[in-house]
C-alpha cells in the first residue's frame, strides 16, 4: 500500500473531470479534501494480558448528499492518507449509484491474521467506543471491507447498542442475517460487479461463456467473483491469487476447490495441478477479463503496457494509478472503474438500512434483483455519459457522481 498515492491518483481524476464539468477552484478545492476526521488511539488488552495501543482513523469526506457511509479495514499498512482517499471514492459511489448517502471510510492499523478472536472482538469494541460520538445510523455507517467480516460487525453493532442503550441494527451494514443484515449482502460486491461486467461484454461483443478470467485477491470480493463467473455465467477462471502468490490452469480452475483449499492450508498456492505464477505474472496474463480484488495500486505506469486484458473490471478500491489509465485506455481496454464495479456492496448495504429502519426483512431474490437494476442503471448512465463527453470510463463515471455531488452542495446552500 503507498501511502501517498491513492489520494493522489483521486486528487488526479477529480481534476480532469473538474475541467468536463467546468467547476470553480472554490468547488474543486472543497472536493479535494474530507469534512471531518477523527484519529484515536485504542488500548486493546491482548490474550497475554498486555495492553497493546493500535492507531485507528474513520474519515467522514462529505455528507452533501446524506449520511457518510463506507467501510473499516483491519490492515497493517494502514495509513490516513489511504482512507482518505478511499473514502473520496466512497463519495463518489453513492452518488454514481445515486445512494442518499456521502462518503466515508476507517481504519485500524493491526495486524488481525495474527490475533486471537478474543482480541479481534476486543479491538472491534474498543474501535467503536473510540469512535461511537462520530458514527451513527443518521450520520455515519461502517461495514466490512479488507480484513473486516459480519462477525466484526456484529460486535460492532451490540457495543454500539450497549453504548446508546437501545438495539440500533443500523449502526453498520454487513451484519449477519439473524442480526438485522440482509440477504445477499455476502457476496454483493462480487455479483454487482459481474453485472456491470455482463453489460460491459454486450458494448464490447465478448461472449461471457468461455471467457477466460484472471483474478487478484482470494478475500470476500475475489472468491466470490470467481464462484459467480463461473457458476453464473459461464466464464472460465484460469487465474487467482492472494497475498502469498498466484495460480494458474489455461483449463480453468474450480473455484469452489479452491475456496476450500485456501480454507484448509490459509492460501490458494499449492493447489493441486495449477502452475504457480506471481501476482505480477497474473495481471499480465493473455485474458478476456482481469479482476483486481485486492489493493489499490497494482497496475501502474510499470506494468500497463504488458496488460493484455481486453475488460479490467476493478472489484478492488483504487487499483489502477492515472498514468495507467493514459496507457490502457489508447489500447482500447475496456475499463469498469472500482466505484461502478464494486459499487454492489454498498448498494446491498443500503437496502441493509432501509430494511433495518422499516423492520423488515427482504427475500434474497427481491435483494438480488433492485442490485440488478441499480447496477444496470449506473453501468449504462456511464456508458452513455463517456460517449457524450468524448472520454473513459473512469473520466465519465467521476463526472456522473462528482456533478451529483456539487448539485447537493448547491442545493444545501454550501457553496
Ligand atoms: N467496503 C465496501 C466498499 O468499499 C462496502 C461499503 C459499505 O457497504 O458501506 O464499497
Amino acid at each position: 500500500m503507498n501511502d501517498e498515492d491513492l489520494l493522489e491518483v483521486v486528487h488526479q481524476n477529480l481534476c480532469a473531470c473538474a475541467l468536463d464539468l467546468s467547476l470553480s477552484k472554490n468547488i474543486e478545492a472543497l472536493l479535494k479534501h474530507p469534512r471531518r476526521e477523527l484519529h484515536v488511539s485504542i488500548p486493546v488488552m491482548m490474550d497475554d494480558g498486555r495492553i497493546e495501543t493500535f492507531q485507528g482513523f474513520r474519515i467522514q469526506y462529505n455528507s452533501a448528499r446524506g449520511p457518510t457511509k463506507g467501510g473499516i479495514r483491519f490492515h497493517p499498512a494502514e495509513t490516513a492518507n489511504t482512507i482518505r482517499g478511499l473514502a473520496a471514492i466512497m463519495t463518489w459511489k453513492c452518488a454514481l449509484h445515486d445512494l442518499p448517502l456521502g462518503g466515508a471510510k476507517g481504519g485500524v492499523v493491526c495486524n488481525p491474521k495474527t490475533m486471537s478472536e478474543r482480541e479481534l472482538e476486543n479491538l472491534s469494541r474498543a474501535y467503536v467506543r473510540a469512535v461511537a460520538d462520530f458514527i451513527g445510523p443518521d450520520r455515519d455507517i461502517p461495514a466490512p471491507d479488507v480484513y473486516t467480516n459480519e462477525q466484526i460487525m456484529a460486535w460492532m453493532m451490540d457495543e454500539y447498542s450497549a453504548i446508546t442503550g437501545t438495539t440500533t441494527f443500523g449502526v453498520v451494514t454487513g451484519k449477519p442475517v439473524v442480526l438485522g443484515g440482509s440477504e445477499g449482502r455476502h457476496d454483493a460486491t462480487a455479483r454487482g460487479g459481474w453485472i456491470a461486467i455482463r453489460e460491459a461484454a454486450k458494448e464490447t461483443g465478448l461472449d461471457l461463456a468461455g471467457a477466460t478470467v484472471a483474478i487478484q485477491g482470494y478475500g470476500n470480493v475475489g472468491s466470490n467473483a470467481a464462484i459467480c463467473g463461473a457458476d453464473l455465467y459461464g466464464c472460465s477462471i484460469v487465474a487467482v491469487s492472494d497475498s502469498k502468490g498466484g495460480i494458474h490452469h489455461p483449463e480453468g480452475l474450480d473455484p469452489h476447490a479452491v475456496m476450500a483449499h485456501k480454507e484448509e492450508t490459509g492460501s490458494v498456492v499449492g493447489f493441486a495441478g495449477a502452475t504457480e505464477i506471481t501476482n505480477e505474472e497474473l495481471v499480465e496474463l493473455d485474458v478476456d477479463i482481469l479482476i483486481p480484488a485486492a489493493l489499490e495500486n497494482v497496475i501502474t505506469e510499470k506494468n500497463a503496457e504488458r496488460v493484455r486484458a481486453r475488460i479490467i473490471a476493478e472489484f478492488a478500491n483504487g487499483p489502477t494509478t492515472k498514468g495507467a489509465d493514459m496507457i490502457l485506455e489508447p489500447k482500447g481496454v475496456h475499463i469498469i472503474p472500482d466505484f461502478l464495479c464494486n459499487g454492489g456492496g454498498v448498494i446491498v448495504s443500503y437496502f441493509e438500512m432501509v430494511q433495518n429502519f422499516n423492520m423488515d426483512h427482504w427475500s434474497e431474490d427481491e435483494v438480488y434483483r433492485r442490485l440488478d437494476e441499480k447496477m444496470t442503471q449506473a453501468y449504462h448512465k456511464v456508458f452513455e455519459s463517456g460517449k457524450g463527453y468524448g472520454v473513459g470510463m473512469r473520466q465519465a463515471a467521476y463526472s456522473v457522481a462528482v456533478e451529483r455531488v456539487v448539485q447537493a452542495m448547491i442545493g444545501r446552500g454550501w457553496i
